[in-house]
């Protein structure tokens, strides 16, 4: 499969504006934010898609999400709260085949989302 402009980052071969990083997870601002706070989290491990989420990827999928929360609070959102988005397939209108969460804050958000 071809890479992605997430695994690009992730090599350092396309710039990002990178938040947070430790062993599990890159995090950069959204070339598009849609809120104050836009960051991009994936995991360094890659899953490439939620869709099609095995059971041998529960562990990486748990740890990931812990790693999601971690970085929402480092970017002191965890007082007012924040939005977690993971846009699944065609109709979630995923563009980039390698999972990440979207973390929005630092405003109101609405529901339903469009
Ligand atoms: P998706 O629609 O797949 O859930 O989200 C992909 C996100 O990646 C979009 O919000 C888009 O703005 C962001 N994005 C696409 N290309 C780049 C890029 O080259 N750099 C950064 N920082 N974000 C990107």
């Amino acid at each position: 499969m071809e890479d992605t402009i997430f695994d690009k980052i992730l090599a350092g071969d396309s710039p990002a504006d990178i938040v947070y990083e430790d062993d599990y997870v890159l995090a950069f601002n959204d070339i598009n934010p849609q809120a104050p706070v836009h960051v991009i989290v994936i995991p360094k491990k890659k899953i490439r898609d939620f869709i099609k989420l095995q059971e041998s990827d529960l562990q990486d999928i748990g740890l990931f999400f812990q790693m999601v929360s971690k970085v929402a609070s480092s970017l002191k959102l965890d007082k007012d709260g924040y939005r977690i988005i993971l846009n699944c397939g065609k109709n979630g209108q995923q563009t980039v085949e390698y999972l990440h969460a979207h973390i929005l804050g630092e405003r109101q958000m609405s529901w339903p989302p469009g």
